[in-house]
């Protein structure tokens, strides 16, 4: 199955960018996912092609505007009524690996790219509209945050990365960061590879790299951290470990 991308962009140009090279671009190449950026600009009725206005209440900067990206977006969801239906936007909810692995797992995606100030809030409660924030920054447009769902998408699709394994202990996929990793030359400035990696024993290693991902979660993301840790207490295991300790 291909996965269709579809983006609603003031800049088709950007598209398909850097997922134009290496994975993603051999996975282009193959047929793996389409790359179908739409110009906004191409729905607006007046002779200027304008797709924004001032802002309502005063302010500075321009709105887009709800009549208009109402006409792209319809245009989208009659041309791929199955893919959902995303908008790029700060104030929407944070993009998760889970949410990635479930829209990689589907027909495609539709993605609205803002640009100014932002969109007129009409639109979010007139049509089916998720929407996505790549992280607590502010972008210049959502066209980065469209490349980087994309990409994040797309290394998932069945065939596009080398080996089928490869993700499944990610960071992330299980909750935590992942372990850090190594490789040659042994020695380097004077550092050398935890001696575990080189024993040859995987049971080690594997307890070993267990525990690393656990330390760093706690270290540098304590909010990972305590969302793992309140999953493991309520799932069954969790409760029985518990109960133990006490
Ligand atoms: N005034 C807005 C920011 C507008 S930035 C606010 O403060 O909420 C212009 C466009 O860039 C947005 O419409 C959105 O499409 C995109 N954008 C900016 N930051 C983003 C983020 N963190 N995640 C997703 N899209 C973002």
């Amino acid at each position: 199955m291909t996965f269709a991308a579809t983006i609603l962009t003031l800049y088709p140009e950007m598209f398909p960018g850097p997922l134009g090279v290496s994975l993603a671009g051999r996975a282009l190449a193959e047929g793996k996912w389409t790359c179908d950026p739409v110009q906004i600009r191409d729905f607006a009725t007046d002779r200027h092609r304008s797709v924004d206005d001032t802002p309502a209440g005063g302010g500075a900067g321009m709105v887009m505007r709800a009549d208009i990206l109402a006409r792209a977006v319809d245009h989208a969801l009659e041309a791929r009524p199955d893919s959902p239906l995303l908008a790029m936007t700060p104030r929407g909810a944070p993009l998760t690996q889970a949410r990635v692995r479930q829209l990689a797992a589907g027909p495609g995606v539709t993605i609205l790219c803002g640009r100014f100030e932002g969109i007129d809030e009409r639109l979010f409660e007139a049509r089916p509209i998720e929407p996505v924030s790549i992280g607590d920054y502010i972008l210049s447009g959502g066209e980065m945050g469209a490349l980087v769902l994309l990409d994040a998408c797309i290394r998932l699709l069945p065939g596009v990365m080398g080996a089928p394994d490869s993700g499944d202990e990610e960071s992330f996929e299980s909750g935590l960061l992942e372990y850090p990793h190594y490789t040659r030359p042994a020695e380097w400035e004077g550092r050398t590879i935890p001696e575990v990696l080189r024993s040859g024993d995987h049971a080690r290693i594997e307890a070993w790299r267990n525990a690393m991902a656990e330390t760093d979660t706690r270290l540098r993301r304590p909010d990972l951290w305590e969302r793992h840790e309140g999953a493991r207490a309520q799932s069954p295991s969790g409760a029985r470990r518990q109960k133990k300790e006490r």
